[in-house]
């Protein structure tokens, strides 16, 4: 007897070489399949998978497989067998990290869209080009199907100039469109969803703060359910302190390195995006993990890392007072923020001013994907939210279905 289940959507991130996948009901958030092609375009090219719960599988992809071959993989063997899936799909949601100004709200990908995304390439020059050819890839192989990018930086589109504006002259932003866009848009938007509902208040009246804390991370003001301000910029590189960027530092740094120090451009894009943050501070290890390991072992630069971190992120939320007005609540999301229990005490104690008091065994509990309030009856309410980008993609993408 077939199963029947509800429609879903195959929901698509590229990364230049990999590719996520996860089949999800847009109604209920239930994720029939995730997983992850790595090393694509490499020798050991594999692809591992887990349907709902069940045990995690892994394959090995040809030498030098690419996102195509990834999805045809996912067609013919890891759906194999399950036509009840296959036929589920009502949309194909692509995760794609800029849209620029061009892009608002989540779009049916048509051949113009995708000029659209081309042309919003030097603004993610790492990510648009491997969503490009993770589009593609999907295009082809599920023709019938309506394909929709959702754009990490649409949720910010409605900050203000006087937020998205940088002191430069005019013309690099009328010209050249540099600017501030952010990022994780998709879960920030999502968190603050969910905090209208924990607060018991419509989106549009609901004023929070929201800090998205993974291995990158971003902070973001929303007011009357609408981000004003954010912390990264024209990159993921401003902002906050990460696991190998360094966030906001002094430009003047830069001619430092070039000038005094004879780095050349690609030397000092690799030490800031890639060898600053947890990693430049700690000397070890970009993983948060990692830093509070040292800390406990009583490692003097991984207590450091975790100093700075915190207080750079305490400073930045103190900030977004200004933007946001009166604070309903601050939210804590993201690899991190979902899991850190020292560092979420940390930061609420040096907000301490804004009213915030922890609440020790909410606080410990919030952890492994629980939501929870973690302070005390009568403080500034902080919770934690586990994010779920994937949902936010379903969604966006099932508004599209034929
Ligand atoms: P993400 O990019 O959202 O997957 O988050 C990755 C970050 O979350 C890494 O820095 C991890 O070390 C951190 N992380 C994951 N689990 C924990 C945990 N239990 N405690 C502290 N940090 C964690």
């Amino acid at each position: 007897m077939e199963v029947t289940i509800n429609p879903t959507v195959l929901v698509v991130n590229c990364g230049s070489s990999s590719l996520k996948f996860a089949i999800v009901d847009p109604a209920s958030g239930e994720q029939y399949l995730t997983g992850l092609a790595e090393a694509l375009g490499l020798p050991e090219a594999n692809i591992s998978w887990r349907f709902g719960d069940a045990e995690k599988q892994k394959d090995s992809l040809a030498s030098g497989a690419d996102h195509t071959a990834a999805l045809t993989y996912l067609e013919e063997h890891i759906l194999e067998g399950k036509p009840e899936l296959m036929k589920s799909f009502i949309a194909v949601g692509h995760r794609v990290v800029s849209g620029g100004e061009l892009f608002t709200h989540p779009t049916l990908i048509t051949d113009e869209v995708v000029k659209g995304i081309e042309q919003c390439i030097p603004l993610a020059p790492l990510h648009n080009p491997a969503h490009l050819l993770g589009i593609a890839a999907a295009r082809r192989l599920f023709a019938d199907l309506p394909h929709v990018a959702i754009f990490d930086t649409a949720f910010h589109q409605t900050m203000p100039a006087k937020a998205f504006m940088y002191p430069l002259p005019n013309e690099l932003y009328k010209d050249h469109a540099i600017r501030r866009y952010g990022a994780h848009g998709t879960s920030h938007y999502y968190v603050t969803c969910e905090a209208a509902k924990l607060l018991g208040k419509p989106l549009s009246e609901t004023n929070i703060i929201t800090a998205h804390l993974g291995n990158g991370g971003s902070v973001s003001a929303i007011k009357n359910g609408k981000c004003v301000d954010t912390s990264m910029g024209l990159t993921p590189l401003e902002g906050i302190v990460m696991g190998t960027r360094c966030g906001d530092i002094d430009p003047s740094i830069v001619f430092f390195l070039i000038d005094t120090l004879g780095y050349s451009v690609e030397d000092v894009r690799n030490t800031l995006n890639k060898k600053s943050g947890l990693l430049g501070l700690s000397g070890k290890t970009s993983d948060f993990r990692g830093v509070i390991e040292g800390l406990e072992q009583g490692d003097e630069q991984c207590k450091l890392a975790f100093d700075i971190y915190c207080y750079r992120l305490a400073k930045y939320i103190a900030s977004y007072y200004v933007a946001v007005g009166k604070v309903d609540a601050l939210i804590f999301t993201g690899g991190i923020g979902e899991n850190s229990m020292p560092m979420r005490s940390t930061v609420l104690k040096l907000l301490e001013g804004f009213g915030f008091v922890e609440d020790e065994a909410g606080n410990a509990a919030a952890r492994f994907g629980n939501s929870g309030l973690i302070t005390k009856a009568g403080s500034t309410k902080s919770f934690v939210i586990p994010t779920n980008e994937e949902l936010v993609i379903a969604q966006g993408s099932a508004e599209f279905a034929k």
